[in-house]
């Protein structure tokens, strides 16, 4: 049974069948959804034999049933996401605001945990587009990295920050994601027991926390950036009520959205500022509750100017990088620490630069390895990536020996080829590991292996 005051307070709502939206929870399963990674595979057809097109997502596609995506060695290899279809209107979004004919953005995801919009983001930007995406809370930050290291792409960064520490980087982000912590009244359908949680004056701690977030983050947005912001609630007071409070805040410009009527997604309007809020209800639509709008900024940002340290003379061994390791169809630009090397598109170490002393940065681009006298031993998130040289040699392994693999064991098919090599499942790399002639060494990451 849903929480009564909820219900009271949405019945306040225009225009909401309440009988409807209540059979939903009761009478229902939620649907599943995955996102394909477009760097990584074609289409649905090589992934799910059978699926069905989310209607706001070109990437999006619902199943027919759950696997169990842990046994799946592609979601393993990063070849899609798991994620709850409503969520997936940041593509819709996306078409609509950001014009294809522009200046290279950056774009900040401020609680990008576990990173399904961090991943989607990472899908609509393009090569020279920079994303930087943010967790707070420390225990949630290494899913983040494990989220975007399996995407693979190299223009992005993952950040530990409170929003306060992006206050003082004035005008610096084109468009900014705030998909706020919340009551999370949307997702009751999926998780029936967190209704135990919810109380009125949980709606309105997560409303106080919203509003600290948005005051925190608003300088750091560019003049005539956008800001779009998200809840998985229904309660009013985190969305339109939300929207009434920007509007009384900053100066910025409600964005109005044109969705096709077929998509069910509700349009509402705020009572006081009349500011666009777009809300998915599951009894009208396959997905689950969720509520996006989006502002933009009207007044002059300051600028922020960072004062980037002088980068030090790097040995980087470029020549042997590109003779072995990365193929070089890829614009790149590099960085070493020590002895760890990294690469990253031209744009993301300009911002890494610069924000390297302002902010507590975990993850930039893509870390190579570690250089050592014989040479380089790979790290994981080159394996992920697609800066891999073509010729590196692969060992193919079926299904059995993929997960065989993901577990880190080491009794994997014999291969006349010494040496570093990818693990290999239906094209897609896994990981790295090392034949050795008499065995192998597999490389999988210790922390990642796959436990069932
Ligand atoms: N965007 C994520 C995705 O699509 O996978 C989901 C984000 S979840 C709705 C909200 C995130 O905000 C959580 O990861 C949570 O840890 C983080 N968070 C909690 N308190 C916060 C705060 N005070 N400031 C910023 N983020 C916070």
């Amino acid at each position: 049974m849903l929480p009564l005051p909820l219900i009271e307070k949405l019945g306040t709502l225009p225009g909401l069948d309440l009988p409807a939206f209540e059979g939903v929870h009761a009478n229902s399963v939620a649907p599943t959804s995955i996102r394909i990674n477009p760097l990584k595979v074609d289409g649905i057809g090589n992934l799910f034999a059978q699926s069905k097109a989310v209607p706001w997502c070109d990437t999006g596609f619902y199943l027919p049933e759950r696997p169990f995506f842990a046994h799946d060695p592609n979601w393993h290899g990063g070849a899609y996401y798991v994620q709850e279809a409503s969520s997936m209107a940041l593509h819709a979004v996306w078409q609509q605001v950001v014009p294809a004919a522009r200046e290279p953005l950056r774009v900040l995801d401020l609680c990008a945990a576990p990173g399904g919009k961090s991943t989607h983001l990472l899908s609509l930007l393009r090569a020279d587009d920079v994303l930087v995406s943010n967790e707070v809370i420390s225990a949630r930050v290494n899913i983040l990295l494990e989220n975007i290291t399996r995407w693979g792409h190299h223009n992005s960064m993952v950040t530990q920050n409170d929003p306060a520490d992006f206050s003082a980087l004035e005008g610096l982000f084109d468009l900014v994601l705030v998909d706020a912590p919340c009551s999370g009244s949307g997702l009751f359908r999926r998780e029936p027991q967190a209704m135990q949680e919810w109380s009125p004056e949980v709606v309105l701690q997560c409303s106080r926390r919203q509003q600290r977030i948005l005051s925190d983050i608003w300088p750091a947005l560019k003049e005539h950036g956008w800001l779009v912001y998200t809840t998985c609630s229904f309660s009013p007071e985190e969305n339109e009520e939300m929207l009434d409070w920007m509007c009384s805040q900053f100066a910025c410009e409600p964005v109005k959205l044109d969705l096709p009527e077929s998509w069910h997604i509700q349009q509402v309007e705020a009572a006081r500022s009349g500011a666009f809020g777009y809300r998915f209800y599951p009894h009208l639509l396959q997905g689950e509750g969720f509520f996006l709008s989006i502002m933009r900024k009207k007044d002059a940002a300051g600028h922020w100017r960072p004062r980037v340290p002088a980068m030090n003379k790097m040995q980087i061994p470029v020549d042997a990088l590109r003779n072995d390791w990365i193929a070089d169809n890829h614009d790149l630009a590099y960085y070493r620490h020590k002895d760890t090397l990294y690469a990253m598109a031209p744009n993301a170490l300009d911002l890494f630069r610069q924000l390297q002393p302002a902010l507590h940065i975990r993850k930039a681009g893509v870390c190579l390895g570690e250089w050592q006298r014989n040479g380089l031993q790979p790290d994981h998130a080159l394996a992920m990536s697609t800066l891999v040289h073509p010729s590196m040699p692969r060992l193919v392994l079926s299904r059995e020996e993929a997960l065989q693999y993901l577990r880190r064991e080491t009794q994997l098919p014999a291969s006349d080829r010494k040496g570093w090599q990818l693990a290999s499942f239906e094209g897609l790399s896994l990981g790295w590991l090392k034949h050795l002639g008499n065995r192998i060494n597999n490389y999988y990451p210790m922390e990642w292996r796959l436990r069932s």
